[in-house]
């Protein structure tokens, strides 16, 4: 039987080791205002499970931080 596609637990993830103090690049790129700078650890995250998969978080990333995990049915 074939495996079922993976399905990611969010739809944005980020790396908080390349994720940058003080950076809110991502966070404002958003038009969803999805994600959010962390009050603890300063890194960025998805705080709001809402994505368009429109890709502008990732790409203004300065460190290649933000991945887009693109659903299945829109790749
Ligand atoms: S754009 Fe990249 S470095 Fe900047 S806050 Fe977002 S994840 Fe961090
Ligand atoms: S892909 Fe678009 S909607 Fe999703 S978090 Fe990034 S900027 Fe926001």
């Amino acid at each position: 039987m074939p495996l079922a596609p993976q399905r990611a637990d969010v739809p944005v993830t980020i790396d908080e080791s390349k994720c940058i103090d003080g950076c809110t690049l991502c966070v404002d790129m958003c038009p969803l205002d999805s994600l959010a700078i962390h009050h603890d650890s300063g890194k960025a995250y998805m705080h709001v499970d809402e994505c368009w998969y429109c890709g502008p978080c990732a790409a203004r990333c300065p460190t290649g931080a933000v991945t887009v995990n693109m659903p299945y049915l829109l790749r």
